[in-house]
């Protein structure tokens, strides 16, 4: 059975076609005003890159990006403010104003990634309010693309993410061969379609049909994989909390942290003082952090709480399957499937849930 989040939608959507050529001239006119940030292939990899020339650009990529884009919105390392001590006050200085000023353009994320925005959302603009992440969403423009084909790793259709989208975007194209079908999705996309009308046409029904397919197929290929329902799989997960599975896993993960770098909903950090050699000024910095490093629980008295490589294995998968649906109402996974391909030692959530669904 399909489910609703990957079942396309045919409801009340505006629609339009772009031509390819004119979506490049959208973008040069674009990039007048915004900063650009798409799919670009360096090194045999493709990477989510600030756009220099618009023929850098690859649409149509296949699966996920290297990284995420969780370091447009929470960097790997930022300094949240610097502060100098002067006699009995603190001056503090942050650049909220200027990163409010950025505004930015991201095209070509895929419907998981779009979605692990969504996630991100209701950690950092949820109970806690990070102004930082809230100021860069506030100025991003995110013009999705459907999949043309799926990858090895690739399993979005099991954690409700993929292949379609139906929220979270502006745009969303879909390649029609010769065109974009395009989706609108929020007034900052209505926004654009009026500003440029002079690039977009209506699009015909049939347009609608063609996308329909497109995702029907990308579902067929990936329900041969014939894996679990990740938010089905809530009670096997508790039930597994013992289980022998995870000191097994212990013995082969590096604890490098590389899975929880490399995925987009993966947001922990650290903060950190760096203050100069007099002691009077200084930065507060967050850096990316995992909750595979033996510091993660490290407190201030030197306790270590997870000092076992297995409670650590098992944290993050248990955030994502568990913890995660009792905090924000949703698992965290959104099937990209990085933390697998890019795992030295082969590990692989898909696998484990078989084989604790399986009873191991
Ligand atoms: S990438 Fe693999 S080896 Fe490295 S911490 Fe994650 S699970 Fe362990
Ligand atoms: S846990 Fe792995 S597959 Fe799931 S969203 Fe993170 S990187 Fe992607």
């Amino acid at each position: 059975m399909v489910s609703e989040k990957t079942k396309p939608s045919k409801k009340s959507l505006e629609v339009y076609l772009i031509k390819k050529e004119n979506l490049l001239t959208l973008v040069s006119k674009l990039a007048d005003e915004f900063e650009i940030i798409a799919p670009v292939r360096t090194n045999g990899s493709v990477r989510f890159e600030k756009i220099t020339d618009i023929n850098q650009i690859e649409l149509g990529y296949i699966g996920h990006t290297k990284l995420p884009l969780k370091k447009f919105f929470e960097p790997p390392k930022e300094v949240l403010f610097t502060y100098t001590i002067k006699n009995d006050s603190v001056e503090i200085k942050d650049n909220l104003e200027q990163i409010a000023k950025e505004k930015r353009v991201i095209l070509g994320a895929h419907a998981c990634d779009i979605h692990s925005l969504e996630i991100m959302d209701k950690v950092f603009l949820g109970e806690y309010h990070d102004p930082y992440y809230a100021a860069r969403r506030n100025n991003t423009i995110i013009i999705g693309e459907i999949c043309n084909d799926t990858a090895e790793y690739c399993f979005c259709y099991y954690t409700k993410s993929g292949p379609n989208a139906q929220s979270g975007f502006d745009l969303l194209l879909t390649d029609v061969n010769d065109a974009y079908f395009v989706e609108v999705g929020s007034e900052k996309g209505k926004d654009l379609i009026s500003r440029f009308s002079d690039l977009f046409e209506k699009a015909e029904v049939k347009y609608i049909d063609l996308k329909d397919e497109k995702v029907q197929k990308l579902i067929k290929k990936m329900r041969e994989k014939g894996l679990p329902e990740m938010d089905k799989v809530y009670q096997d997960m508790v039930n597994a909390f013992s289980k022998e599975i995870w000191e097994e896993l212990s013995k082969i993960c590096l604890a490098c942290g590389k899975c929880n770098y490399t995925c987009p909903t993966c947001y922990c950090f650290d903060i950190n003082d760096e203050i100069d050699p007099e002691r009077t000024s200084g930065s507060r910095v967050r850096t990316w952090s995992s909750c595979h490093f033996l510091v993660f629980t490290r407190v201030t008295s030197g306790e270590v709480f997870r000092k076992d490589r297995s409670s650590r294995v098992k944290q993050r998968i248990y955030h994502k399957l568990v913890y995660s649906v009792n905090e924000i109402g949703e698992i965290s996974c959104v099937g990209c499937g990085r933390c697998i391909d890019v795992c030295p030692a082969e590990i692989d959530l898909r696998e484990i849930v078989k084989k604790i669904k399986g009873g191991a």
